[in-house]
């Protein structure tokens, strides 16, 4: 059995890593894999644990979650986001492991050993857009299609109650979550992978058919950023795409349509300061009271984030990004170059469209992150 377990368990890992490796596929901890496995006689899902990039994930990255608990639980009509993963944790056979990932019920719930969920630019690009849910059932006629919910149990049980009377998921090519991401799955590590490349290639595809963009060469204005005080960190993207974005017309609009994926909102917040004519002080004191009415509008008793913007796009200079460490300051860049690729072509396909302001806020102000804060 044990030898069992530690080949899986390898095989999990490579895979895993060239997931990770391709930055088009996930950025920065998103995306997790699983796999299932026998130990001591007792079905077992290795779940990525959080804390860890798939690329770099090793054997001990994966959280051991006894499966008949992570079943057990997609069965409650009711439960917290902070109860399942407390219920997680009891269930996890070496108590040493990472914290289970928030998608480890679902995970529990693919009849299949080997899973994979990737946030795939290419996906989340088409299901962002106006049209996304017609492209995406013509492009995927052999998945399941599930409409945005919340990561976490909601989705967990959501796709329990699709699937939990005679669903067939041997006709099933994979998973779409609209507006997050995409699931495939197989019995056998290199064909989940195998079907994970080949889904998000026709995705790609279509795009380069449908919604390429043309990067015009565009010289930078001059602009004073050191009035920008608001963390010890920036990073300033010039590149001709961040030039290209902060160039267009009618910016303030285009660039305040929110998150690629909805775990990006916890890094970037869902839009940025935007600066054209204005003065920047003015600006941000607007940045901010909008918002603490945003906070207001749709809080109940969370606590309120830092008011200021994580980033910035600045008329015709380009992305200026804000961390309290330099990472953060480049992870921000890297996920909002993603977003910018993501709303120029999106709009190519008549438009870029994410989830909802109040499901933004959901996610910004979900539980498991201000219970960092508590
Ligand atoms: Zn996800």
């Amino acid at each position: 059995m044990a030898s069992e377990c530690s080949s899986d368990i390898d095989i999990r890992v490579y895979s895993s890593n060239l997931l990770g490796q391709s930055d088009e596929l996930v950025l920065h901890g998103g995306g997790n894999t699983s796999i299932k496995s026998i130990v001591d006689g007792e079905e077992i899902l290795y779940v990525k644990g959080s804390g860890w990039d798939l690329v770099s994930i090793q054997a001990e990255g994966f959280a051991p979650v006894r499966m008949s608990s992570l079943l057990e639980m997609a069965q409650m009509s009711e439960l917290s986001d902070s109860d399942m993963v407390s219920g997680q944790k009891a269930a996890m056979i070496d108590t040493t492991a990472p914290n289970p990932s928030v998608e480890a019920i679902l995970h529990a719930l693919i009849p299949y050993k080997v899973i994979d969920h990737t946030h795939a630019d290419a996906v989340v690009t088409i299901s962002n857009s106006v049209d996304g849910e017609s492209h995406i059932a013509r492009l995927y006629p052999d998945f399941l299609i599930v409409p945005y919910v919340m990561p976490g149990f909601v989705l967990a049980q959501r796709i329990y109650e699709i699937t939990r009377d005679g669903f067939d998921w041997a006709s099933c090519g994979g998973i779409i979550l609209h507006n997050h991401g995409i699931f495939t799955f197989d019995n056998d590590a290199k064909a989940s992978y195998t079907k994970m490349i080949d889904a998000v290639s026709r995705a790609e595809e279509f795009l380069d058919e449908y919604a390429t963009v043309e990067l015009d060469v565009i010289e930078p204005i001059e602009y004073d950023i050191s009035r920008l005080e608001i963390d010890s960190y920036i990073r300033i993207n010039q590149s001709p795409l961040a030039l290209h974005y902060s160039s267009q017309d009618d910016l303030r609009a285009k660039v305040t349509r929110g998150v690629l994926t909805p775990e990006h909102i916890i890094r970037t917040k869902r839009i940025p300061l935007v600066l054209e004519d204005d003065n920047v002080e003015d600006a941000l004191e607007r940045y901010r009271d909008e918002y603490i009415a945003y906070f207001d509008t749709y809080a109940q008793d969370e606590i309120m984030l830092d008011p200021n913007p994580k980033y910035a796009v600045i008329k015709g200079f380009g992305v200026v990004t804000f961390g309290k460490t330099q990472r953060e300051a480049d992870i921000i860049t890297d996920v909002i170059a993603h977003t910018m690729r993501a709303v120029l072509r999106a709009d190519k396909l008549g438009g870029y469209q994410s989830i909802s302001i109040s499901d933004s806020f959901e996610m910004e102000y979900w539980e498991l992150e201000q219970a960092k804060l508590k």
